[in-house]
């Protein structure tokens, strides 16, 4: 294989099978789809469906308004426990958190369609603007919010909503994180992820500069000194990296870096896709790029996790979304090399199995998968040097930020949430909820600390 040509082009689809296969993946629900929806629900007291949504959503109560007509309560309740409830609405994986507690799939197979009927409520009030919340009377207190994804943005809100005024300093052009520049471009079409972040700044008090960061024109100690807390909301670095030789030649590409570009790119169908294309990882980002690279054209797209489907983080919904485009998934394998000389033509996997106690264990056998581009999804970190200085004045717990129950950290004066911090799961929605909570805890130590 090696020294043949890569084949990397753009426009393996016309423009408007490009467009087809980038439609909205959950489109919303007509009014008469979203009643009859909304009749499923059994509006169970202590409904297990709330205690399952990271954001505490009163579920049963907003499916109540949506069935009285009353869509503004309905958005109002949603959207006072998640301010992201339109995002979450297309992008929580319901089928692992509210829906799955569903008890309608006690004696049904299917829950009620919560993640639709939240869009359903809330899509009119971010189309028109039109507020629900107002902020406080001023306290004269700044707070300083470092990065500008989901926690970020959710902290904000609620401390300008407490009256406080915020300002969040953000690496990127546009702020949203990864909901502008991660979630799948078929879950969050239309531009939504800055109309979102549009509608959230739109309460006032919420000051935003770009182009700036943390570890660079940024210092923690500075930051302290100059507002009244602070909140660290900076999420991941670039995918961890593989750890084989050669894995720095051409092709081989950070699956998160490559799915920035596709959610920017003016015209998908110029952006240059594999025509065989191997994904190793087993999280939602592998998921997202294989979906994404065949929808793009690419001809044949693997898939590879070094363990079994159940331990994928992915959930099974995505999974049969991505064999539902022909992705193929091979479990128990894990890469040993990487092969060509000016160019990737392939690699080179072990199989693998569990062991004693569970750990992996390569069983010698091996095999090679031909390769155009080979995307690296097996997981990100947060690199030191993106918190600078910070990284040595902050306890860090496996490369994390720590946090304890209030979303503060070893320093007095600072809060963190989101990806950044240890032990959360990853979602937008968990993000949205640390903003939340910090923004609380933030407020109640201003108010006390006189
Ligand atoms: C490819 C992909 C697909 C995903 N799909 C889903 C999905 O379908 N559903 C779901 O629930 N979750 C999904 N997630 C996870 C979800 O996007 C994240 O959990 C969520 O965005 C985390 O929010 P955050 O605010 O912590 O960080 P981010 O969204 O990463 O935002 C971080 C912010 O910090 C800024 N920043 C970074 N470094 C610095 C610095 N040094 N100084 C200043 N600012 C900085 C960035 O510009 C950005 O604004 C996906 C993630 C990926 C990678
Ligand atoms: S925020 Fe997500 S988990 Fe919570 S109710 Fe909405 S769709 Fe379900």
């Amino acid at each position: 294989m090696s020294g043949t040509q890569p084949d990397v082009a753009p426009g393996r689809l016309s423009a408007a099978e490009i467009e087809r296969n980038f439609a909205d993946l959950h489109p919303p629900l007509a009014k008469s789809e979203a009643l009859n929806a909304a009749d499923r629900c059994y509006f169970c007291y202590a409904a297990p469906c709330t205690s399952a949504c990271p954001t505490g959503i009163d579920i049963p109560r907003f499916i109540q308004s949506i069935r009285s007509g009353d869509i503004e309560g309905a958005a109002h309740t949603i959207l006072s426990e998640n301010i992201m409830g339109g995002m979450c609405a297309r992008v929580c994986p319901t089928e692992v958190l509210c829906e799955q507690a569903c008890v309608r799939n006690v004696h049904e197979d299917k829950p009620v369609d919560i993640g639709r009927l939240q869009r359903h409520a809330t899509d009119p009030f971010l189309a028109s603007g039109t507020q629900l919340f107002e902020r406080a009377e001023p306290s004269g207190r700044r707070i300083a919010v470092i990065g500008g994804g989901p926690a970020g943005l959710s902290c904000a809100h609620r401390l300008a909503c407490l009256g406080h005024a915020v300002t969040i300093f953000s690496r990127d052009g546009k702020v949203g994180g990864l909901n502008e520049y991660g979630i799948a471009a078929y879950k969050t079409v239309d531009d939504f992820a800055q109309r979102e972040v549009g509608y959230i700044l739109a309460i006032g008090g919420i000051e935003v500069r770009t182009g700036v960061t943390l570890g660079g024109q940024l210092s923690l100690a500075r930051l302290c000194r100059d507002y009244d807390a602070v909140f660290l909301a900076v999420g991941l670095a670039g995918v961890n990296r593989l750890g084989l030789n050669s894995e720095d030649l051409p092709g081989v590409i950070d699956a998160v870096q490559y799915i920035a570009e596709l959610r920017q790119a003016p015209d998908k169908s110029r952006l240059p896709v594999g025509r065989r294309v191997v994904v190793i990882g087993g999280g939602m980002t592998a998921i997202d790029v294989a979906v994404q690279s065949k929808r793009l054209g690419a001809e044949d797209v693997a898939i590879v996790y070094r363990r079994g489907k159940e331990q994928m983080g992915a959930s099974q919904f995505e999974q049969d979304l991505a064999q539902g485009d022909g992705v193929r998934i091979k479990h128990w394998a894990r890469p040993t090399r990487v092969l060509g000389d000016t160019h990737v033509t392939g690699v080179e996997f072990e199989c693998t199995r569990a062991g004693d106690g569970g750990k992996l264990e390569g069983t010698g056998q091996a095999f090679t998968l031909d390769a155009d581009i080979v995307f690296k999804a097996i997981g990100q970190e947060i690199s030191s040097d993106k918190l600078g200085a910070a990284s040595a004045i902050l306890r860090v717990v496996r490369g994390r930020i720590a946090v304890d129950a209030n979303r503060k950290t070893s320093l007095d004066n600072v809060w963190a949430g989101g990806d950044c911090v240890a032990g959360g799961k990853d979602l937008t929605v968990t993000a949205v909820q640390d903003g939340k909570i910090a923004a609380q805890a933030i407020d109640k130590y201003l108010r006390f600390s006189g």
